[in-house]
């Protein structure tokens, strides 16, 4: 039930109406009795400024931000997280009020620790291990950035567009003794790559809906059975490459987990509260099967 109490969240982003933001928190607010409500708020291009403006005036608390605002939102922030500074992402903001004042508006990165817990509930302790990553996006930043603060040893990142790869290689700040290398792309490279690594990550959108036959890995080679493969696309659940990695006796970990995992931070950031991820995960799983 929304009252004049109710609290508010929101998901900003362009286009939003398919995001699992809503039904994943909107459960863990029931779960808890808390009187919160998380809405999808469509921020036409140009307006992401005015949107978070908004969100202070109208006594929001914060929201999640996506695709195409998560690096654009960084110039209307009042303060930035190191993570999300070194990111040079936001996916969460946090408006914090003192009696009195105006709110001020923090961006936080939940992607980094919400991909590696994701990788631990799925068995994988990444400290020192060798990982290649595939895409060069802003998943794949928070991937890398993430696999390293776990103390990973070597990651290779391979992305079709090489530029993109180098700069995000450039821009990250590697703790010693991790190497941080990319390398142009073929199939070739990449598989041969793989073969000395322990964890393979797909941070492209290759293989999701609706485009569900694609896959990174090419079809003439086995996957190493050695090998952890994790695929943050989500939609589908089982994706093409997850099931070339089972079929070849690898272990295949998705991206829905990630998803909670993000999300449960995002969560206790706003309520303060411990997240209930049992009961995000099931909201999440449900919507898909509808
Ligand atoms: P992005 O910033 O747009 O980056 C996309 C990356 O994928 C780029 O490196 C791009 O290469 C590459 N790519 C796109 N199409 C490709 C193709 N056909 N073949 C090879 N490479 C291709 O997107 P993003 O935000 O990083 O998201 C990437 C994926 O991760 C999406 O599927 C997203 O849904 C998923 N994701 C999942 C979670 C989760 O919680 N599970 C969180 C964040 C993102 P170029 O540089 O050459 O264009």
């Amino acid at each position: 039930m929304i009252d004049g109490k109710t609290q508010l969240v929101g998901l900003i982003g362009w286009p939003v109406e398919h995001s699992l933001s809503p039904v994943m928190h909107n459960a863990a607010f029931d779960t808890l009795g808390l009187n919160w409500r998380y809405v999808p708020l469509p921020v036409p291009p140009g307006q992401v400024e005015a949107a978070v403006r908004g969100l202070a005036a109208l006594g929001f608390h914060g929201a999640n931000v996506t695709v195409p605002y998560k690096e654009t939102v960084l110039e209307t922030l009042d303060d930035i997280a190191p993570e999300a500074t070194a990111l040079g992402a936001v996916n969460t903001i946090v408006l914090e009020r003192e009696t009195g004042e105006p709110a001020r508006v923090r961006g936080h990165n939940t992607d980094a620790p919400g991909f590696i817990e994701a990788l631990r509930q799925g068995g994988f302790e990444p400290e020192g291990c060798w990982a290649v990553i595939m895409g060069a996006g802003g998943a794949a930043r928070a991937v890398v950035y993430g696999l390293l603060q776990a103390g990973s040893h070597d990651v290779t990142v391979l992305n079709r567009t090489f530029e993109r790869a180098k700069t995000l290689v450039i821009d990250m700040d590697v703790p010693e003794p991790a190497e941080l290398h990319t390398s142009t792309w073929n199939q070739d490279s990449f598989v041969r790559a793989t073969y000395r690594a322990d964890l393979l990550v797909n941070a492209t959108p290759v293989g999701m809906w609706p485009h569900v036959e694609g896959s990174i890995w090419p079809d003439q080679h086995p996957i190493p059975d050695h090998l952890v493969v994790f695929d943050l696309v989500y939609n589908p659940r089982e994706t093409r490459l997850l099931r070339q990695a089972r079929q070849a006796g690898a272990r295949a970990i998705g991206g829905l987990e990630m998803l909670v995992q993000q999300g449960a931070r995002a969560f206790s950031l706003w309520t303060g509260e411990a997240a209930p991820v049992d009961v995000m995960r099931t909201a999440c799983e449900r919507a898909m099967r509808r």
